[in-house]
């Protein structure tokens, strides 16, 4: 059985000719009636023939999550959903509606292995990936809520559990699915993808000229602190990513946003907010403060409010662009992949 939301355009109007003998224009067809439509089955699509809807239904289908758990915050409009699939494997999603529009948040794998030390998604490792499909029926399942008041997603995130870049040629897939004029119609500049910072990945991102929004998890101004909260800084330390960085800037003329999830005691002393500028001094770039969210397992602490102020201002004092995450969903949204593991835990 083939998933329809695996599919570009591009590779269904192929589909749709070779496998189905159909003419390319029933390709359209379908994919504004999957995107556009948003039709829930191949009988809801009226105006293909009946004898391509059957066959339909006998080779593809469309949807095949479920959702195990929603959770409504109670402070802002914001809602997690545990999605669960055949295999068994479960992700969050999240949307956040805000005034300016809504966001969708995308899981790209099942677990995470990049084993940074503050983060939930990467306590089991990394289970499978996420297909473009897959990340697809995501937002697909926020857009049905929005359908029934009348609004759609406007813009997504890639910053669910996974790493984007340990799973490229899906995710860019997923992009272009959900770029399509005839789909869904999101704009590229309404699309972030958020990266623990795996070099290849950012250069090919670079190289291939999309206008998404890149997002680097910074988190620490030198190797030191940064390799002992993420593991990956090993393979990849400061310098080359961010040589990497400027490479990226210099071929895609895009501002880059940097991470930076504040530590009690850990990365939020006022000499790592001087040591941060001067890193990131002759890069247009923008950085966001994150509270860090409190994962048990991980017992790191968040910087006061007082601290995450002065960081910020010190931040602002030496000419660098910066803001502090709004936080949507605190009662509810706890750190990524929380939600997964304690349904695990719940079934075990
Ligand atoms: N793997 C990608 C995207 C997923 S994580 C990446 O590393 O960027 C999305 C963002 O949430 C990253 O910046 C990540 O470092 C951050 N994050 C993870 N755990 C967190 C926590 N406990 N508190 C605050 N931010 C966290």
């Amino acid at each position: 059985m083939i998933h329809l939301y695996d599919f570009t355009l591009d590779e269904l109007r192929d589909w749709v000719v070779r496998e189905l003998g159909e003419r390319p224009f029933r390709a359209v067809q379908l994919y504004e009636w999957m995107y556009q439509q948003r039709a829930k089955s191949f009988d809801d699509m009226t105006s293909l023939p009946k004898a391509l809807r059957q066959r339909l239904n006998e080779v593809a289908y469309l949807r095949s999550a479920k959702q195990v758990v929603r959770q409504d915050s109670k402070v802002d409009p914001t809602s997690k959903f545990l999605l669960a699939w055949p295999d068994g494997v479960t992700v969050e999603s999240v949307l956040m509606r805000h005034d300016y529009g809504n966001s969708v948040c995308v899981s790209s794998q099942v677990g995470c292995k990049m084993g940074c030390t503050f983060c939930a998604s990467t306590l089991g490792g990394m289970i499978r990936h996420m297909t473009a499909g897959e990340m697809v029926e995501q937002l697909m399942h926020s857009q049905a809520l929005l359908d029934e008041v009348g609004q759609r997603v406007s813009s997504v995130v890639v910053m669910g559990s996974g790493e984007p870049m340990d799973n490229y040629d899906q995710v860019m897939r997923f992009i272009d699915i959900i770029t399509n004029e005839h789909g869904l119609n999101i704009g590229q500049r309404h699309i972030t993808v958020s990266t623990v910072g795996l070099v290849p990945g950012i250069r090919r991102l670079a190289e291939e000229g999309r206008q998404i929004t890149l997002a680097v998890s910074l988190h620490a101004p030198n190797d030191a602190i940064r390799g002992r909260m993420m593991p990956v800084n090993k393979a990849y330390p400061i310098a080359k990513l961010m040589e990497a960085c400027h490479d990226y800037y210099r071929k895609t003329g895009r501002r880059i946003s940097f991470e930076y999830a504040l530590v009690a005691g850990e990365n939020d002393s006022l000499e790592c907010a001087e040591e941060l500028a001067d890193l990131l001094k002759g890069l247009p770039c923008h950085v966001n403060l994150i509270p860090v969210n409190y994962v048990p397992e991980r017992g790191y602490r968040r910087t006061d409010k007082k601290q995450i102020f002065a960081f910020w201002r010190a931040l602002l004092d030496a000419g660098v662009n910066a803001t502090i995450r709004r936080e949507m969903g605190h009662d509810i949204a706890a750190a990524c992949g929380q939600l997964r593991a304690q349904y695990a835990n719940r079934q075990a």
